[in-house]
């Protein structure tokens, strides 16, 4: 099969691999319908993360199974699935808890490369989620922002406790970000400022559900915060960039008692102890448990009551992967999509 390989930085390639086979029981190959260049596989791309060895690239996904292995209960082959970027088991007291993002035999599925033609994702059943039928391939798109940006940026508003009634900001204007301002207006948020100093993201935030803009960033931005919520701060700030900067912007935009749920990967980001203690906030994040989720975003997609997909502005054959990586990089798009 062909499948996207980073050789270095800047240096994607698609390239011939080994077709995936089940390698547990417990494990499914599926044919991608479609997937994806994420935010998080810039970071090696620019070289901030290192590239010790040729890496097969992708963790978003949505596709057919193509073959089952003997111990799957929940899905089969033609059946149309999306699943975590984490596999997870389902049965552990991690994930029964709702935290599958670190059950205690978790699995990164990127590491079997999803910008693929075929992908093995181990632990089918606490990992997947098939949809009810066959989907319209008008939204497929959307099915597979809910593998990782939608299901990310519901988590950081779920952890943020966004409710309704509350004010909440949103820090970081990517797919994540855009998504968790969606999913800030479908929990009720009365309020949500979307900080974005770029147009179409601006746009689109609006097209979500934001309610205001806020162009400033760093102590600037607090300060807008600040003004727009009564010297408050807002209830929940959901932070989806992953560095310090944005995390202190994030906590320092949050009013006593309110709640940071923080989803950008945090890349050397240190708190200082002091600021934190008298900040007096709620902190939640981490890889977001994307499985506990996605039964809940499938079905809102399959209704059409939110439309995600949208976050794509580009899409290209897998083929043409290296374009999407590089218009990504250098901001030209939000999202690329990748049709195999
Ligand atoms: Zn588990």
């Amino acid at each position: 099969m062909r499948g996207v390989v980073l050789h270095g930085p800047g240096d994607v390639r698609v390239e011939q691999r080994d077709d995936p086979e089940i390698a547990a029981p417990t494990d499914v190959v599926i044919r991608l319908a479609a997937t994806c260049v994420c935010g998080s596989d810039l970071w090696p791309y620019r070289g901030i993360e290192p590239v010790r060895r040729p890496s097969p690239m992708g963790h978003e996904y949505a596709g057919i199974v193509e073959e089952a292995g003997s111990e799957v209960r929940s899905v089969k082959p033609g059946d149309f699935v999306i699943g975590s970027f984490m596999a997870s088991d389902g049965t552990c007291e991690i994930c029964q808890a709702g935290y599958q993002s670190r059950c205690a035999h978790v699995e990164p599925v990127g590491a079997n490369g999803a910008q693929a033609e075929y992908l093995r994702v181990p632990l089918a059943d606490g990992t997947l989620v098939a949809t009810h039928g066959q989907p319209d391939p008008a939204l497929i798109p959307s099915l597979l922002a809910a593998s990782d940006v939608l299901g990310t940026g519901w988590f950081g508003a779920v952890a943020a406790d966004v409710r309704p009634g509350k004010t909440v900001a949103v820090v970081g204007d990517g797919a994540v970000g855009l998504l968790a301002v969606l999913a800030a207006r479908e929990l009720g948020a009365e309020r949500i400022i979307a900080m974005s100093r770029h147009e179409p993201r601006q746009k689109l935030a609006l097209e979500f559900g934001a309610t205001d803009i806020v162009t400033e960033r760093g102590d600037d931005g607090v300060a807008r915060i600040k003004e727009m919520t009564g010297g408050y701060g807002a209830h929940s700030v959901i932070e989806a960039v992953g560095t310090q900067e944005s995390m202190m912007q994030a906590i320092r935009s949050t009013r006593p008692g309110g709640h940071v749920g923080y989803v950008g990967v945090a890349h050397d980001v240190q708190l200082p102890g002091d600021e934190l203690f008298f900040a007096e906030v709620h902190l939640l994040g981490g890889p977001a448990p994307v499985r506990r989720f996605l039964p809940d975003l499938i079905s809102r997609i399959e209704d059409r009551s939110i439309g995600p997909g949208k976050v794509f502005d580009l899409t290209l054959p897998l083929d043409q992967a290296a374009d999407g990586y590089r218009a990504m990089d250098e901001r030209r798009a939000i999202k690329t999509l990748l049709r195999p």
